[in-house]
């Protein structure tokens, strides 16, 4: 049967314009509805395209208001914690009360249309109102992950100069372990040097606190009462459809994270379309993306897409084991009769390891749900297969198998690859095309499907001599099916993605489109394979994926620094079963370091990347490795990528059940290095720390 999906991307090519400007009309509801699919920049700065440049429209609307006729009485939100023994649901009409209750009270407090507001909350109803609010007045939100510590804070609040912070008392991690986050935040203010004009926060009942009127700390509940007379009248700010929705920090190759700004329009059109193609979800049904508000992930299928498209969304407190048992996500799949289902991978690795038989999953029929979508890091075959066994009861496919196929679609399992800048998925298997399994495209384990629309990826071979220092390669040779090489994307990028990074356009040039002139570089390596399949291998750059969270190596290398001891040092990752990837940290000592001390060193280490990055750092004693000199060019700059392949080239090894050989490193010599020797002594220790030696 044809592929519909393949079919669509190809339309999306032939004609972008007048492919998204048919959706655009179909799937928003528009202020002023937009004449033209896009602005007409010149060849050499198509990277400042803009999509539907005369529309205006607010996101709210379409994600609340439009609804209440049709449905205001159905549930537009599930809040369900194990945490806090709480399940409480929403009604659409519910949801606009309170939507419209916390947009009156940023009003009172000065926030208008352009304005930022930080949100450093935990995963309540409360941050979905708040981020729905800044939309209703046309308030740019900046979501921060609460897992994050003060310094981490502190650079997102110096960026975004938030007018308003909204936060909570605390977060939970279970039922008696709480994160209490006044503290963080006040001291992120010290280390920013930096006051909002306001500080509201809700006192949660796990843990009250008192505030400070004079430092402009405002009680969420009495702000909200005393703004509840203005509320009913706060009606939707139109906006532009490039105006900004929300900005999003990221990690980047500097220390410095990337403030990633989403236009409007643009993004409702590419959340809406993934909705429908990918996700098959209706309105009325219910999706589960289980992830934070502060990721992308939580952004977009978590608040946005589901209440775009009239559907539910499940706000989920808790942890995928622990909370209490591995049997929570299989609870509310069927509990709140989930049909769509996103997570990072990490979720299903932890869920095996504690629950390999799926005892608690046998508990359940899972027979309504449609797809389980996995998203944030790759996906490994074993995973893969796992999961399929596990959610479908029964084996999974072998290798090239149709996984769905017949009349009905059911519990299909896929991959999705996305990234923060993209907003969206950039490949995936759609299953939305039809309510027959017989158009789904055939699911390859090990890649992460085939391109949405508008992404006209390909795979640039790499060039020697472009490798460490992020050159700019003028003229790009495009790799043959199967070959890995560098991802890219053909501009013009299709609408949803980042139009720029806060206060930084030149850095948005020089982050994305300045290596490969008329392609946006994606930073991962992969390849694409002769029936189009996209498969995603690492990162190319010094980002690293933990956890699925995604960490800049310079921003843990920033806070080793700190440590009196440190002459010198370089992160970079190593594999990890249950992670994906974690830090790894090379460092060489002062010459006055005691060696007596290097184990109290290496945990002094670790406390310090814990306080100052965050828990999910997970940097551990055993990845800390003392050296004497760091492999480097001759201009100085570290080797990390040679570093990185060698730990990779010793995990496989281990993993084959290999010998590592010290004299016979297989990992070339890069024309620039200063000193050969150095890289002989990096092998060794490698082995020494993660191979087996021969
Ligand atoms: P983030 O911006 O945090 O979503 O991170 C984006 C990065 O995560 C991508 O550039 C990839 O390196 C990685 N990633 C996300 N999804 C996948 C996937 N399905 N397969 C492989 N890597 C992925």
């Amino acid at each position: 049967m044809s592929n519909m999906q393949l079919q669509a991307h190809q339309q999306s090519l032939d004609d972008p314009k007048g492919f998204w400007l048919k959706h655009a009309l179909e799937l928003v509801d528009w202020a002023a509805k937009p004449t033209a699919a896009t602005d007409s920049p010149p060849e050499n700065a198509l990277h400042s395209a803009q999509w539907f440049p005369d529309g205006k429209l607010n996101a709210c609307y379409n994600a609340v208001d439009r609804h209440i006729a049709e449905r205001g009485d159905q549930i537009a939100l599930i809040y369900d914690s194990p945490v806090s023994d709480t399940v409480r649901r929403f009604t659409y009409s519910e949801l606009l009360r309170e939507v419209k209750g916390v947009a009156s009270m940023l009003r009172r407090h000065g926030v208008r249309r352009g304005d930022t507001v930080l949100l450093y909350m935990a995963m309540v109803p409360q941050t979905l109102f708040a981020m729905l609010a800044c939309a209703r007045i046309g308030a740019i939100h900046s979501v921060v992950f609460g897992g994050f510590a003060p310094a981490e804070l502190a650079k997102r609040i110096r960026d975004c100069r938030p007018k308003v912070v909204l936060s909570n008392t605390c977060g939970l991690e279970s039922k008696t372990k709480i994160v209490p986050y006044k503290p963080l935040l006040d001291k992120a203010f010290e280390l920013a040097d930096y006051r909002p004009s306001a500080t509201i926060i809700l006192q949660r009942e796990q843990l009250r606190v008192r505030l400070d009127p004079a430092n402009a700390e405002y009680y969420w509940d009495t702000e909200l009462v005393e703004a509840a007379s203005d509320a009913d009248a706060i009606e939707c700010e139109v906006v532009d459809s490039n105006h900004p929705l929300y900005m999003i920090y990221t990690s980047g190759t500097t220390g410095m994270p990337k403030g990633i700004v989403r236009p409007s329009g643009p993004h409702v059109v590419a959340l809406l379309y993934a909705q429908r193609y990918m996700y098959g979800l209706q309105p009325g049904e219910t999706m589960f993306t289980f992830s934070d508000f502060g990721w992308q992930l939580g952004h977009s299928y978590c608040a946005y897409g589901p209440l775009l498209n009239g559907s539910r969304t499940v706000l989920f407190e808790g942890k995928p084991i622990g909370t209490p048992d591995a049997g929570q996500l299989y609870r509310v799949f069927s509990e709140h009769d989930v049909r769509v289902f996103l997570c990072a991978p990490t979720v299903v690795v932890v869920l095996r390891r504690a629950d390999p038989e799926g005892l608690f999953r046998a508990k359940y029929d899972l027979t309504h749900m449609r797809g389980l979508f996995l998203a944030g890091e790759r996906l490994t075959p074993e995973i893969h297969r796992w999961w399929i066994a596990t959610i479908t009861g029964r084996a999974a496919p072998a290798d090239e198998d149709t996984i769905a196929c017949g009349e009905e679609v059911s519990c299909v399992v896929s991959d999705n690859w996305w990234q923060t800048e993209s907003g969206s998925p950039m490949t995936g298997i759609c299953i939305g095309h039809s309510t027959n399994g017989g158009h789904i495209a055939r699911i390859k384990y090990g890649s992460a499907g085939l391109m949405m629309p508008g992404c006209d990826l390909r795979v640039v071979r790499v060039k020697d001599d472009l490798d460490e220092d992020q050159g700019v390669d003028g003229n790009p040779e495009l790799a043959d099916a199967d070959e890995v090489g560098n991802i890219v994307a053909k501009l013009p990028l299709p609408p949803g993605f980042l139009t720029s990074l806060w206060n930084d356009d030149q850095r948005f040039f020089d982050a994305y489109f300045k290596r490969y002139p008329g392609y946006y570089d994606t930073g991962d390596t992969g390849m694409i394979d002769s029936e189009g399949y996209v498969h995603i291998l690492s990162r190319t750059d010094d980002v690293i994926k933990v956890a699925a969270h995604r960490l800049s190596t310079s921003s843990i290398e920033e806070v080793i620094f700190n440590h009196q001891d440190i002459a010198e040092c370089c992160v970079v990752s190593r594999p990890c079963e249950i992670k994906g990837r974690v830090p790894m940290v090379f460092a060489a000592l002062h010459s006055g370091a005691q060696a007596a001390r290097i184990k109290q060193i290496k945990l002094e280490i670790v406390q310090l990347a814990r306080t100052r990055v965050g828990p999910i750092v997970s940097l551990y004693a055993e990845n800390i490795v003392f050296v004497d000199r760091l492999p480097k060019t001759r201009s100085g700059k570290i080797l990390r990528k040679m570093m990185r392949t060698m730990i990779d080239t010793v995990h496989e090894d281990v993993k084959q059940g290999r010998l590592s050989s010290v004299d016979n490193c297989p990992v070339g010599t890069p024309a620039t290095i200063e000193d050969a020797a150095v890289k002989a002594d990096i092998w060794k220790t490698i082995i020494d720390t993660i191979g087996k030696l021969k």
